[in-house]
């Protein structure tokens, strides 16, 4: 009987071998099949044959069944988990089996929903009886184009459309096929002189392996470049990848993909799918013409990839930040690389790894520096300077009247605070109590209208105590600001304005487009917000933008704090005066001399930028050097200590590479575990990936162990 290895989802760094049955027929390479493990069944990927198991033949175990109602896994995705798994140290079968849906992880059978039927090439030539009507009817309006199930319906048409695919003249399909002569592509806006420049060195480096990166300030038409590539991608019969970062966004621009290319078949794919439709759709991958997801489909089947593009290129939720702690940018360059096929990164603020690397020309870099709608000009930014004037809960006056002054114009503003929550803690006045969670070093966040005190680290969530805790006084308060306690401060100082919050609290996926047509529709004069709004959004009446509390990251210990608040800053400004009026941004700050406005104020990502990595240079920090983290967590801080410390005797002896201390990591405690973490860093990349394979297998052999350990490489947060 056939030996063959199996990848399964354990934290083993190994493969197993099984006996296939001959009845079972053949497993080709990344078929899915069932296992017996254990005293349990798993679904896991056959890779090889094994020539020699190292197992007793009588201790092997037999293949249960292959699972053959979904396709097996591609080569060159195969070869991109191999990737990941050497450049990760991550188990192979682990990252395998997190490259499918959910619901195709388990080996229950998943019939794919089909809804549109087709014609067949039969059906094209065929001769319907000519007593059947509408069978002959059906057919010829399939000729002219795919029918959706639900029309069939409607016409009560679907027992002559059984009767067609009986015939084998009709099939029932998942995505309907282009018919060949219909109009694709929508007119474009002739494009801008930069976007012409742009399309000139982009358009030929199609068709084979580049990174190319946009820096656009916001408002340039990257977008509008993106589809135009995608478009010659399309015209050569290839697929395209667009990676961006939020689910909240994927709507707005599926939407305007659609509009572009009414007749093409774009897939979306992100966890706010119910997991029968993402099952659906990564099942739809290979057709489709256009994919359209987060960073999970960087793994998706695309045997036809032209292009990838990763929008937003910067955001940290292309990091994942547990389990395979892959950067899905930097996994798509791989694939890019692996595929031979050109990758293009675009953002208003690039990622300084990725700004380095254009600088020094490993990337090409293009540069669009108008807004493409020629009117639009830049905001201008002014700095409300808090050591010299007052704050009454979170707001000053120059804020309120440029707020008040918008509001008799009209026009739309947009107030940004990165707090959620009514507000940051309860406090005691009487005995300085402050809502600490019982399990974290975090404070117990106040949402006032859900009545609770919610932890938004380890998500404990209590009711709101009648009385201080620790001394019994029943006057408890709010400390600070959140955007629902912002919200209501607002609304009774401006009772005419309508006001709409935006944050994870009250924004589902698909409210997303209510939102925008509200806004759009002069529905609403204030928007108040976390980050979430201050990406994508493209409102032209929006001439205002507040920005009321940025100081905790100006002296913050994490050396990418600045650069991900100027990012942020940069993304908050573009969303006022996108059309033809004029915007304002007002920055309340204790910090007006901090050199990071002086870039702000001019708009000037690229001095900013060089700035910051002349201090990164000197520093010997990203990008200029390496990082791996080794993250251990234990019930007590000794415990985790003495286990990085253990680690850091275990680690070998390499001159290039550096083993810093073990330290308690910023956020200590989460979920009644200690966090601490070893950081280990180097110049040169080969040298730190060497010195990560012989260390790696030494962590197993660590004793006592920690409750989890993990190594996050290339970390974005500490
Ligand atoms: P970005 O992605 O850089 O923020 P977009 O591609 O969304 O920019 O473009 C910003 C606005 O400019 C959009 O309203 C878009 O329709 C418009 N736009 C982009 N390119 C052009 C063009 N060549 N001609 C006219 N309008 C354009
Ligand atoms: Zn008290
Ligand atoms: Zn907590």
């Amino acid at each position: 009987m056939p030996l063959i290895q199996v990848a399964l989802d354990t934290p083993l760094y190994r493969l197993f071998d099984y006996r296939l049955p001959e009845e079972l027929g053949t497993a080709r390479p990344g078929s899915l099949v069932e296992v017996p493990f254990g005293r349990t069944r798993q679904v896991g990927i056959a890779l090889g044959p094994a020539a020699d198991s190292a197992i007793a033949a009588d201790k092997l175990r037999d293949v249960i069944r292959v699972l053959d109602d979904r396709p097996a896994l591609s080569p060159d995705i195969l070869r991109l988990a191999q990737f990941c798994a050497d450049y990760y140290h991550y188990p192979l079968g682990a990252i395998l089996l997190a490259t499918l849906p959910p619901r195709l992880r388990n080996a229950a059978p998943f019939v794919a929903d089909t809804p549109w039927l087709v014609v067949t090439d039969g059906g094209r030539s065929a001769e319907p009886a000519a007593r059947a009507h509408a069978q002959r009817a059906l057919l010829d309006a399939l000729r002219e184009a795919p029918q959706p199930r639900d029309t069939i319906r409607a016409q009560k048409q679907s027992r002559h459309a059984a009767a067609l695919v009986t015939a084998g003249w009709a099939a029932w399909v998942r995505l309907p096929p282009v018919s060949g002569d219909s109009p694709r592509t929508a007119t474009p806006p002739p494009a801008t002189a930069e976007q012409q420049t742009a399309l000139e060195s982009l358009l030929p480096a199609l068709g084979k392996f580049g990174v190319h990166l946009i820096h656009g300030v916001t408002g340039s038409g990257k977008t509008e470049l993106y589809l135009r590539l995608i478009d010659a991608v399309l015209a050569d019969g290839r697929q395209t990848l667009v990676l961006i970062p939020e689910i909240a966004l994927t709507p707005q621009l599926e939407q305007h993909f659609r509009r572009r290319f009414p007749r093409r078949r774009i897939v979306t794919l992100h966890s706010g799918l119910a997991e029968k439709d993402r099952a659906e759709n990564w099942l739809a991958a290979p057709d489709c013409d256009v994919l359209l997801g987060t960073r999970l489909s960087v793994f998706a089947p695309l045997p036809r990839l032209g292009l990838i593009v990763v929008d937003e290129e910067h955001d940290a939720s292309f990091k994942q930040q547990d389990s395979l702690r892959y950067s899905a940018r930097d996994v798509a360059i791989a694939r890019a690389k692996q595929r031979n096929v050109p990758v293009v990164l675009g953002s208003a603020t690039p990622s300084l790894e990725s700004y380095a690397h254009a600088l020094a020309g490993r990337y090409q870099l293009i540069e669009l520096q108008q807004r493409a709608i020629s009117q639009a000009r830049l905001p201008t930014i002014e700095l409300v300077d808090l050591k010299h004037i007052p704050v009454d809960n979170g707001l000053t006056r120059p804020v309120l009247q440029a707020l008040g002054e918008t509001l008799a114009r009209g026009e739309q503003s947009l107030v940004f605070l990165n707090r959620r929550g009514y507000a940051p803690a309860l406090y005691c006045p009487s005995c300085a109590w402050v809502s600490p969670c019982p399990r974290c070093s975090a404070r117990l966040v106040l949402h006032r209208s859900a009545r609770r005190l919610k932890c938004h680290h380890c998500g404990l969530e209590t009711r709101i105590p009648a009385e201080c805790p620790d001394c019994g006084n029943p006057d408890l308060k709010p400390l600070g600001q959140g955007t629902q306690r912002l919200e209501e401060t607002l609304a009774a100082l401006l009772p005419a304005a309508r006001i709409r919050r935006i944050d994870r609290d009250t924004m589902r996926p698909r409210a997303w487009a209510e939102l925008g047509e509200a806004v759009h529709g002069g529905a609403v004069d204030i928007l108040v917000g976390t980050q979430m709004l201050a990406k994508g959004h493209d409102f032209p009446n929006m001439t205002l933008a507040l920005i009321l509390d940025t100081d905790g990251a100006l002296y913050s210990p994490d050396f990418r704090a600045t650069e991900r608040l100027f990012a942020q800053l940069m993304q908050v400004a573009g969303r006022a005066g996108r059309a033809d009026k004029p915007g304002r941004v007002l920055i309340q700050t204790a910090f007006p001399d901090h050199p990071l406005f002086r870039y702000l104020q001019r708009h000037d990502y690229a001095g900013y930028a060089r700035a910051l990595l002349a201090e990164r240079k000197q520093l010997d920090l990203p990008p200029f050097s390496r990082q791996v983290l080794l993250r251990a967590e234990a019930p007590t801080m000794d415990a985790a200590l003495a286990f990085l410390q253990r680690a850091a005797a275990l680690a070998p002896e390499l001159a290039d590479v550096s083993v810093f201390a073990a330290t308690p990591a910023p956020m200590a405690r989460v979920a009644n575990l200690e966090r601490a973490q070893l950081l280990i860093q180097s110049a040169q990349r080969q040298a730190l990936q060497a010195f990560v394979r012989d260390w790696r297998p030494q962590l197993d052999t660590i004793r006592p162990r920690v409750a989890r350990w993990s190594l996050d490489v290339d970390p974005l947060v500490f």
